[in-house]
C-alpha cells in the first residue's frame, strides 16, 4: 500500500496544542527515560519522528499517545525543549477527535470558543425546558418531593436513563472506530479473536485502578485522580439507580453517604487540579490548553450545585433547592452528552482500551519473535 503522508500534520497539530515537534533531533533521552516505554512500545520520541514524516495513518493507528500518562519526565530531560510530554497529551486529543465521527470533537478542540457557546446554548435549552416540563405537569417550584414536586423525581429518572443511552451509543462508536484503527484496518494490526476473550479483564482492571498512572513515579497525581474517577463513577451508579433514595425527605445512609463521600471527591480533587494548572506546579500542569479548562470549570460547578440544592432541599429551603436544581441540571445535561464523549472525559473509555489492545500486540509480538540464543548458539533453518 502507497504510504501517504501529510506535510500540514504538525500545522494542525499546534490547533491541540503541541508547538515544539520541530525542534526534536532525536536524540533518544525522552524514551530513554519513559517509565512507560518497554521493547513493544518505544515512545515519544517515535511519535514524534512519525509527526515530523507527517505519517497520519500510522499515527492514527498508534497506540503510544494512551500509554502515556503525563508524567513530564521526557520534557524535563529533552534537550531542545521539543516538549514530548505535551506533544503526547496534543496526540490525545487529536486522536480523540480521529475517532469521533461527528466532527464535534474536533471543533472542540480547536475552537474552545465553539465548545463553551455550545456548552451554554445546551444549558439553556436545557433550563427553560425543565422549568417548563416542570409547571407544565402540574409542578409548584415551591415543593422539592413528593406528588406535587417539581421536578418529580420519577421524571427525571426517565431523562437521565435517555441522557445515558445516548453517552453509551456515542462513546461506543468512538470506541468501536479506535478499535478499527488500531486493531482492524491494517491486516498487520489483527490479532487472533480468542486474545480479546483471554484479556478482556484487563478492561474493567485498568478502568477502576488506573494502575499506570501509579508507575509514573509520584503516587499523590494518581491517588488524586483515582479519587476523581472513582467519585464520578460512583455519582453516576447513584444517580442512574438511586435517584428515588437521594432526593426523598428519608435519610438512606446506603445511597447518601457514598454520594456525600463522591461529592467531596470531586470537588477536592478538582480544586487541587485547578490550582496545580494556576500555579503550574508539575510539568503535567505547565500547558492547559482551554479543553482542560473547561472540563474543571464544568466538573467543579455540576458537584458544586449538586451537593447545595441537597442541602437546601435537607434544610427545608425547597424554592431554593429547585432553582439550583435547574442549575446544577443546566451544567450536568452538556457535561454528559457534550463534554464526556467529545472531550477529555473520554480518556476514561480510551486508556483500559488502550491497555486492552496493547497486551494484545505485546503477546502477538512476543510470539513473533524468536526467543533469544544463549551465548555461542547458532540458529539452524528447518528443511
Ligand atoms: S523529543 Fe527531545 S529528548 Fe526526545 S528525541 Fe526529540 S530531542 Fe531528544
Ligand atoms: S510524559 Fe512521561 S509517560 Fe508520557 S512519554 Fe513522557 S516520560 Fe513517558
Amino acid at each position: 500500500m502507497a504510504i501517504r503522508v501529510n506535510p500540514l500534520l504538525i500545522d494542525d497539530l499546534e490547533r491541540y496544542g503541541a508547538e515544539d515537534v520541530q525542534k526534536c533531533y532525536h536524540c533518544g533521552n525522552c524514551s530513554a527515560v519513559c517509565p512507560h516505554t518497554d521493547e513493544t512500545f518505544v515512545f515519544p520520541r517515535r511519535s514524534m519522528r512519525l509527526l515530523q514524516m507527517g505519517l497520519e495513518r500510522k499515527i492514527e493507528g498508534s497506540l503510544e499517545p494512551w500509554l502515556c500518562y503525563y508524567c513530564g519526565q521526557c520534557s524535563t530531560q529533552c534537550p531542545r525543549d521539543a516538549e514530548p510530554g505535551e506533544t503526547m497529551m496534543s496526540l490525545r486529543r487529536w486522536l480523540t477527535s480521529r475517532y469521533d465521527f461527528t466532527g464535534i470533537s474536533r471543533l472542540f478542540y480547536r475552537s474552545p470558543k465553539a465548545e463553551v457557546l455550545a456548552m451554554v446554548a445546551l444549558g439553556l435549552v436545557v433550563g427553560v425546558g425543565l422549568v417548563a416540563w416542570g409547571l407544565g405537569n402540574g409542578g409548584d417550584i415551591r415543593v422539592y418531593d413528593g406528588e406535587r414536586a417539581f421536578l418529580k423525581s420519577h421524571h427525571v429518572h426517565v431523562f437521565d436513563w435517555g441522557m445515558a443511552a445516548v453517552l453509551v451509543g456515542l462513546l461506543g462508536t468512538n470506541a468501536a472506530r479506535m478499535w478499527w484503527f488500531i486493531m482492524y484496518r491494517d491486516k498487520e494490526s489483527r490479532v487472533p479473536w480468542w486474545l480479546y476473550v483471554k484479556h478482556v479483564l484487563l478492561l474493567p482492571y485498568h478502568f477502576f485502578t488506573q494502575k499506570r498512572y501509579a508507575e509514573c513515579g509520584e503516587r499523590k497525581p494518581w491517588l488524586l485522580h483515582l479519587a476523581l474517577m472513582l467519585s464520578y463513577v460512583t455519582m453516576l451508579v447513584l444517580i442512574m439507580f438511586f435517584l428515588g433514595h437521594m432526593q426523598s425527605d428519608t435519610w438512606h445512609w446506603q445511597a447518601h453517604l457514598p454520594g456525600y463521600l463522591a461529592t467531596l471527591g470531586l470537588l477536592g480533587a478538582t480544586a487541587w487540579m485547578m490550582r496545580g494548572r494556576l500555579k503550574k506546579i508539575t510539568p503535567l500542569h505547565r500547558h492547559s490548553h482551554e479543553s482542560d479548562w473547561v472540563f474543571l470549570v464544568q466538573l467543579f460547578v455540576v458537584a458544586f450545585t449538586g451537593i447545595l440544592q441537597h442541602v437546601l432541599h435537607r434544610t427545608g429551603q425547597p424554592l431554593a433547592g429547585n432553582v439550583v436544581y435547574v442549575v446544577h441540571m443546566m451544567a450536568a445535561v452538556p457535561m454528559l452528552v457534550l463534554e464526556v464523549p467529545f472531550s477529555k472525559w473520554a480518556h476514561l473509555v480510551y486508556r483500559p482500551l488502550a491497555m486492552y489492545f496493547a497486551a494484545m500486540r505485546r503477546e502477538v509480538l512476543r510470539a513473533k519473535v524468536p526467543a533469544p540464543l544463549p551465548a555461542g548458539a547458532r540458529r539452524v533453518q528447518a528443511a
